[in-house]
């Protein structure tokens, strides 16, 4: 099938119910009915699934789209299937099916019916599945969150390693990646990886134009500088992330007793009590979600009007997914991180405990972070100048939304003293 062939507008109305295409969407579409290798780099929520499951819905034969998390894969398959009749349209194929389920997801796939296969990376590796594959015919790879081949990435998985050698046993089909990590030393790896410099590469513009940075010294004054922030955004959904359970918990609890409706979330409490704090925050039941980095994955509240970083991110990766979840409405989202050296040290000690390979890249990555916190620039510049991306803050959009370029006398007496 051919790009010109099919009207591809037409078969996003169809499917999806959408008048238009979101971004480079349409471009990428076009460079995968081409059968070329594609990359595509869009940040979070920039609707990267659809230029595989778009594609996918129509072509000839069954994708296969690799992705690290089973839950997002049922979330995926799950959203497949409401568009239509077929339950076998989409599948899922991992270690917790039956041999009936196998069954049936093999049949599907052979008869023609199956047009998207989710798999895990370590999965596709096992023999019998990839014997199975090797007889059906595949339209492409997409291989979801790409970073997590690379060892820079904020989630690396060395299965992802192996996946270039199973698609190769595929015979030849395109592969697309898709991750929302910008920089350029993971896009160079995943590249490398994957065997595709000849890949076209579509990249979206990171620039969060409605998102304010701030940057403040951390004193041991920090509860009541963050009380005071929330109390001037009365009412306002916002999210302080921690490094700490143990931080979490107290910072909750401080919030509770001056009277601001705050749930903790981290990977410690049971699942009832995250599902239900989770739920509060979503319904609007509390203003406040003090939490580790384990909450946010998946998390779609539109307006999240501030995320404070109460301790330093160890990446500025890290940083531009947490921040990112404020305004995703297009709305007002103020992102506030309070920093101090002891903190970076912390983080350092952290390191020190793992494997040499990752602490020197652990150091390089909090290097960056310690110079964005430190710099007296448009931080916007600072950050999408760190993913690749240049930016010119007198003409930009957002050029003047942060701490740096709106005032930048006023900052450096605050900090004045508080050394004293
Ligand atoms: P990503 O994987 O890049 O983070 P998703 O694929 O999860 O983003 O898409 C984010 C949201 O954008 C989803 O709610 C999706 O339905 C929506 N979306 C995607 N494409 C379009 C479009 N063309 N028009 C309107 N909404 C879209
Ligand atoms: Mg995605």
């Amino acid at each position: 099938m051919n790009s010109n062939e099919i009207d591809i507008h037409k078969e996003l109305k169809k499917y999806f119910g959408f008048n238009q295409f979101k971004g480079l969407q349409e471009q990428v579409i076009k460079s995968i009915l081409n059968k070329e290798n594609t990359f595509v780099i869009m940040p979070t929520g920039g609707g990267k699934s659809l230029c595989y499951q778009l594609p996918a819905l129509f072509n000839e034969g069954t994708a296969i789209v690799v992705s690290p998390l089973i839950a997002l894969m049922k979330n995926q398959v799950d959203a497949i299937r409401s568009l239509s009749s077929e339950n076998g349209i989409a599948h899922v194929l991992n270690s917790s099916l039956t041999k009936t389920e196998i069954t049936q997801v093999k049949k599907d796939i052979s008869s023609g019916l199956t047009k998207l296969l989710y798999v895990a990376p370590e999965s596709l590796t096992k023999e019998e599945y990839l014997n199975f594959l090797q007889t059906v015919t595949i339209s492409f790879v997409a291989i979801d969150e790409a970073h997590c081949i690379s060892e820079w990435g904020h989630d690396f998985r060395p299965e992802y390693r192996n996946l270039k050698h199973i698609i190769k046993q595929l015979g030849d089909v395109p592969i697309i990646g898709l991750t929302a990590t910008a920089t350029p030393k993971v896009q160079e790896d995943i590249l490398k990886n994957l065997d595709m410099s000849d890949a076209t590469t579509y990249k979206a513009s990171f620039n969060r134009p409605n998102l304010y940075y701030e940057v403040r010294t951390k004193t041991k004054n920090i509860e009541s500088d963050i009380i005071r922030f929330i109390k001037l955004h009365k009412g306002k959904s916002g999210i302080i992330y921690c490094l700490s359970r143990k931080k979490v918990e107290a910072v909750a609890h401080v919030l509770q007793v001056n009277g601001i409706s705050a749930v903790p979330y981290h990977a410690g409490l049971d699942a009832k009590t995250r599902a239900k704090h989770q739920d509060m925050f979503l319904m609007e039941d509390v203003d406040v979600v003090v939490a580790t980095i384990a909450f946010g994955m998946g998390i779609d509240k539109p307006d999240v009007r501030f995320v404070i970083h109460h301790d330093i991110p160890k990446s500025l990766e890290s940083y531009y997914q947490e921040t990112g979840r404020a305004g995703r409405d297009g709305g007002e989202g103020h992102c506030l991180a309070y920093y101090s050296y002891k903190d970076v040290e912390k983080l350092e000690k952290f390191l020190s405990g793992k494997p040499v390979a990752e602490q020197e890249i652990g150091f390089a990555l909090l290097q960056e972070v310690v110079a964005y916190a430190e710099t007296s620039m448009s931080r916007r510049k600072f950050l999408l100048h760190y993913f690749g991306e240049e930016f010119d803050n007198e003409t930009g959009d957002g050029g003047d939304m942060d701490d740096n370029v709106r005032n930048p006398k006023v900052k450096k007496e605050a900090k004045e003293q508080v050394v004293k």
